[in-house]
């Protein structure tokens, strides 16, 4: 991988795609040139002028431009928000299948450009969309990375934050699983500062209860839904997601952050990309942290396991 140089290419300039650009603009510093591809070459042009406008009011300068997939040669990072909305009349596989085809067409010319980075897959489903990358890229494991639940834990933070009242930086907590349904929240890991959420709860000089901690898993699991129905669809959170992520990777953070990776044997599981919490650094994947499931947590896990296997075999890939 190239050292001196932090370049990103971003192919998909629509809503998240350039959610994140925006990001990167105005957090600064985490990257010095960006390109930006789409297959409507005119929308990708005017987003690089629109964004190249901003840049005199930006705390550090970048490289803007729209390119093409012989960019990737040199690029660190690949990230990949492009994708197709769903027709009148078209399941959840049919939708599937045709972003597989989208994908083919992008993942071919990435790899074939000589690209020796990290690909990072924001476009839902987004575990089966990072393991078609993985499939057609046949890149290591470790350098083949989805959003998975990264922006769900952001909002299970905030979220405990407010009913605790404490900073969410100070709650460690995270939602695991399929981006999607099944995902959920092992409260027996939930952490406020050193201390056991689930002590708190049994606490009898306090108020909090356990209601109110399904009441917030259900309101993280739902929040893409109230968004959309309200303004059509969500991107300025995980346009941040996608820009924390790839802060984390170019600063060889070794951050923890729940993205999708494949299991090889953790969670007694194999080959399926999930949301998990990861070490992530500069050669992606370090390390997939294992968490210390109680049986039921395990249970739902497995479940959701199985959603996402379910649809990734009934892929024509
Ligand atoms: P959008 O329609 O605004 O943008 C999609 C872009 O992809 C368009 O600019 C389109 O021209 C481009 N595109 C389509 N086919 C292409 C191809 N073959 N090559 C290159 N570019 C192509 O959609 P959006 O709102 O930006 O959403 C993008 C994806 O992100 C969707 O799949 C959406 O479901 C997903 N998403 C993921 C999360 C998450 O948490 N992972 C959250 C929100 C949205």
């Amino acid at each position: 991988m190239n050292t001196d140089k932090r370049k990103v290419v971003l192919i998909g300039t629509g809503m998240v795609g350039m959610s994140f650009a925006y990001a990167l603009v105005n957090q600064g510093g985490i990257c010095n040139e960006l390109v930006l591809i789409d297959v409507n070459k005119e929308r990708a042009n005017g987003e690089a002028m629109d964004l190249n406008h901003g840049l005199a009011f930006a705390k550090s300068n970048m490289r803007i431009y729209a390119g093409e997939y012989k960019d990737c040669k040199d690029a660190d990072i690949v990230v990949i928000a492009a994708g197709v909305a769903q027709k009148e009349g078209e399941t959840r596989l049919d939708l599937l299948q045709r972003n597989t085809e989208v994908f083919r067409s992008i993942i071919n010319p990435v790899v074939k450009s000589g690209f020796d980075g990290i690909f990072l897959v924001a476009t839902n489903p987004v575990d089966i969309m990072t393991r078609v990358t993985y499939e057609l890229s046949r890149f290591g494991a470790s350098r083949v990375i989805g959003t998975g639940t990264s922006l769900d834990t952001a909002r299970l933070r905030y979220l405990l934050g407010d009913y605790f009242t404490v900073d969410p930086k100070n709650i460690h907590a995270y939602v695991i699983g399929e981006h999607g349904d099944s995902e959920f929240v092992p409260f027996s890991q939930v952490m406020l500062a050193t201390k056991s959420v689930t002590e708190i709860l049994e606490d009898e000089r306090n108020d909090y209860n356990i209601d109110d901690m399904q009441s917030i898993e259900e309101q993280v699991r739902t929040s893409a839904y109230k968004i959309i129905k309200a303004k059509r669809a969500t991107y300025y959170g995980i346009g941040m997601a996608i820009a924390r992520i790839v802060k984390a990777i170019l600063g060889d953070e070794n951050s923890v952050l729940t993205v999708s990776a494949k299991l090889c044997g953790e969670y007694d599981s194999k080959n399926v990309f999930i949301g998990v919490p990861c070490i992530i650094g500069r050669n992606g994947v370090k390390e997939i942290v294992e968490l210390s499931l109680t049986d039921e947590e395990k249970e739902k896990f497995c479940k959701s396991r199985q959603v996402l296997e379910d649809s990734f075999d009934g892929l024509n890939l």
